[in-house]
């Protein structure tokens, strides 16, 4: 996607260096669909875990573009990261090996962590060879976040023994750590207060690690159970109590970017061609014009949001609008194509675009839940908007 002259003169038109930097990272990644390195696929954020193609990233210096030099990152603007990452998603690129690290580990180490923690995770982060899970859901836990109860006892000498089990933890059975939520004080009737952050190397013998499988036969998640593994002091990320803020400032990350729109960008993209090349009827040229004037306006709403975070603003409302109508967009292209298309979606076998679309249509329950569900993401709006 390119600026448009509506745009010119906005805080979010794109000036020649963004320009130049979208025509680096379409080059990139024509030079890698060239190469036959991967295959355009939908939510490839989530499950298209390629730990070489982050590398590879890494060494252009696309991961932890906003973190600092001295930890090995970049000091370059969140809209310039969201402009590479924009370019990743449309084109469905093989980004969930580091995904998850660079976009809310990161910014939550360098906000909270100690000088040492700094240290030791931010240059793997920057250079695509150190992955993270999210440790926050628990089987009971999920939209009532504060309700969770895997326990972090303190020790006199500073360690913690970390017991109980999260779930739905998304890539944990290949990445290298886990930031964890747990309870370090009080009870959990104390809700949001005496919670705490940790983070965990996940190759610790006392932490176990088992997949869960979706409804596409893949296991891209996991239960992770906490088996009483005593971990140092080292372990606490921030301050001890303040788990709950620290927490909501990481989600604020996880749910503001152009994954929450452009999952099933690739889809579409297929799609147009598959039109291009067979020609279209009148109906399906309505459908496609309809979907990408949708896929625009929340381009420009989620591009706003990056333009606030990058003033230093807290965009937390309107993020979660762009995430509410940015996630049931997704699910919607999937069906607007399908029932617009003449093609027999097929797991295995047929054309390219059959499957692409049969493993678009598995993927729609888990849009409006993963980061929140949309019933919650409401909410949060209907608060900041005044609304009892
Ligand atoms: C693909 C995927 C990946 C995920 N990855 C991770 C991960 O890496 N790490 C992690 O920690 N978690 C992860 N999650 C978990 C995700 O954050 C939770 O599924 C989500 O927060 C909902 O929690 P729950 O599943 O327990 O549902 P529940 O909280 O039990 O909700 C069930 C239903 O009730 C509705 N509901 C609940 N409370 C309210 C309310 N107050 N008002 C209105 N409606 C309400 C919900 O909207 C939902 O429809 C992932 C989930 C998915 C689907």
């Amino acid at each position: 996607m390119t600026a448009t002259t509506a745009e010119a003169g906005s805080p979010i038109a794109e000036n020649t260096e963004l320009q130049s930097l979208r025509a680096d990272v379409r080059a990139f990644l024509a030079e890698e669909l060239a190469a036959g390195t991967f295959v355009p696929a939908v939510d490839n954020w989530m499950s298209g875990f390629d730990p070489a193609f982050s590398a590879r990233l890494g060494r252009r210096g696309w991961l932890g573009m906003t973190m600092p030099t001295a930890y090995g990152g970049h000091g370059r603007s969140p809209v310039e990261r969201f402009v590479v990452t924009e370019e990743l998603l449309a084109h469905g690129a093989p980004v969930a090996a580091h995904w998850i690290a660079d976009r809310q580990m990161a910014p939550g180490i360098l906000a909270n962590g100690t000088e040492e923690q700094k240290q030791r995770y931010l240059p793997g982060i920057a250079s695509g060879t150190l992955f993270f899970a999210i440790g926050m859901s628990e089987p009971d836990a999920g939209s009532d976040l504060a309700a969770v109860r895997t326990r972090a006892t303190a020790h006199d000498d500073g360690s913690w023994t970390l017991s109980g089990t999260k779930v739905w933890t998304t890539g944990a059975h290949m990445a290298h750590a886990m930031v964890l939520l747990a309870r370090s004080d009080g009870e959990p009737g104390d809700r949001q207060a005496g919670l705490s952050q940790f983070v965990v190397d996940l190759s610790h013998p006392d932490i176990e690690v088992r997949p869960l499988r979706s409804i596409d036969g893949e296991a891209h998640f996991n239960e992770v159970i906490f088996h009483d593994a005593h971990v140092g002091p080292d372990a606490l990320l921030g301050s001890r109590g303040e788990g709950w803020a620290q927490v909501m400032g990481e989600l604020a990350f996880e749910r503001s970017g152009p994954e929450r729109y452009l999952s099933t960008m690739p889809l579409l993209r297929a799609w147009a061609e598959e039109l291009r090349r067979a020609g279209a009827t009148a109906e399906q040229r309505v459908t496609l014009g309809s979907l990408t004037a949708r896929a625009w306006a929340l381009r420009r709403m989620s591009l706003s949001v990056a333009a606030e975070l990058a003033a230093g603003g807290r965009p937390d409302v309107r993020a979660a609008m762009v995430k509410d109508l940015g996630s049931a967009f997704e699910g919607d292209l999937v069906e607007a194509v399908r029932a617009a298309c003449d093609v027999e979606p097929r797991r295995a076998g047929g054309e390219p675009f059959a499957r692409l679309l049969a493993n678009s249509m598995l993927h729609i329950p888990a849009f409006t839940l993963r980061g929140g569900t949309n019933e919650i993401l409401r909410g949060i709006v209907a608060r900041g908007m005044g609304l009892r």
